[in-house]
């Protein structure tokens, strides 16, 4: 009987495997839009982390030939640190998220975490240690449980438990007759925008990596939700380096550093008011948002 449960449960893993791994591609659409193969080097030992900083060193990349995207770009994310980057649609800022993932690899330059070259580590320990948290979250059709849980193989329920409490989602389970037993989804309850990120936020607290992506993770959201998932996104970058692609500045104003992208090269680096003070780039583009939601205030009125 045993003999005939192993490939069961084999086939169970591989399903498991493949469900995973296309939430995951599923979840990063808005970063990847054609998936391109890059391979493991043979005999690739595994990423090893002991301080999560991440730097690109002098990257050249572009997804055709004859149209370079990232012009010789340099940065470093020291470890434990939260830094935004921003810049004009068009500038860069996924790719430099995709690059990380790996799901692409430079023309030229590296890209280095904890000093190791991220070409000659093995894929799957790569993604291991980077949590992603995007701008639209897919849920499975499934409990609530099972869809923070699957963050991690093999997470207990205490391990749910613990993610929704640091994720602020508690309230809501407690709501709820089944708790983590409640279907999610389209054929059962329907979560907001807000709560929905709580859920990607969770499952990245299940999986727990050093290093978090965080994709323009407050957009479309009400200014209270914003704040809130803000406040509980800054509890859970605590201790772990964070990159944040930002659209809105007003999301990022209190980043460590944040990094202006412009037509594929570094504009500026700084805090926010070093960066309003160099009165360039990023203070035109403060302007600009500054005097936009005025207007909507205005209209609103
Ligand atoms: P936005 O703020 O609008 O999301 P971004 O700064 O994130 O922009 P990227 O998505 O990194 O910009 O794109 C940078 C450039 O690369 C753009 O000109 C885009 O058209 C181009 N690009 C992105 N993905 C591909 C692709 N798969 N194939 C070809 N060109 C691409």
């Amino acid at each position: 009987l045993v003999q005939l449960f192993r490939p069961l449960d084999m086939l169970g893993m591989v399903y498991r495997t493949i469900r995973q791994g296309l939430i995951d591609m599923a979840e990063m659409f808005r970063l990847i839009d054609t998936p391109v193969e890059v391979a493991d080097v043979p005999s690739a030992p595994a990423l090893v982390i002991k301080r999560p900083t991440v730097v690109f060193d002098n990257v050249v990349f572009g997804y055709e030939p004859d149209r370079t995207i990232l012009h010789g770009l340099s940065f470093e994310v020291p470890a434990g640190q939260d830094v935004a980057i921003v810049g004009p649609s068009g500038a860069g800022k996924s790719t430099i998220a995709r690059l990380l993932f790996r799901f692409y690899d430079p023309w030229s330059g590296r890209i280095l975490i904890d000093g190791q070259d991220i070409r000659e580590v093995t894929q799957a320990s790569l993604r291991c240690a980077i949590g992603i948290v995007p701008q639209d979250s897919v849920l499975f059709n499934d409990t609530i449980g099972y869809n923070i849980g699957y963050g991690r193989d093999g997470a207990t329920i205490a391990d749910i438990e613990k993610a929704a409490r640091g994720a602020a989602l508690s309230g809501l389970i407690d709501r709820l007759p089944k708790r983590f037993e409640t279907e999610v989804g389209e054929r059962g309850l329907k979560l907001s925008g807000g709560e929905k990120q709580r859920v990607a936020i969770a499952r990245t607290l299940v999986k727990n990596p050093p290093i978090l992506l965080l994709d323009e993770a407050t957009s479309a959201l009400d200014t209270r939700t914003e704040q809130d998932i803000l406040a509980t996104l800054h509890e859970v970058s605590e201790n772990r380096t964070s990159l944040s692609i930002a659209h809105r500045l007003s999301t990022i104003a209190d980043a460590d550093r944040i990094f202006v992208l412009n037509e594929g090269k570094l504009a500026e680096a700084g805090t926010h008011n070093e960066l309003l003070r160099a009165d360039g780039l990023y203070a035109e583009m403060w302007n600009r948002q500054a005097s936009e939601i005025e207007e909507l205030g205005e209209a609103a009125e």
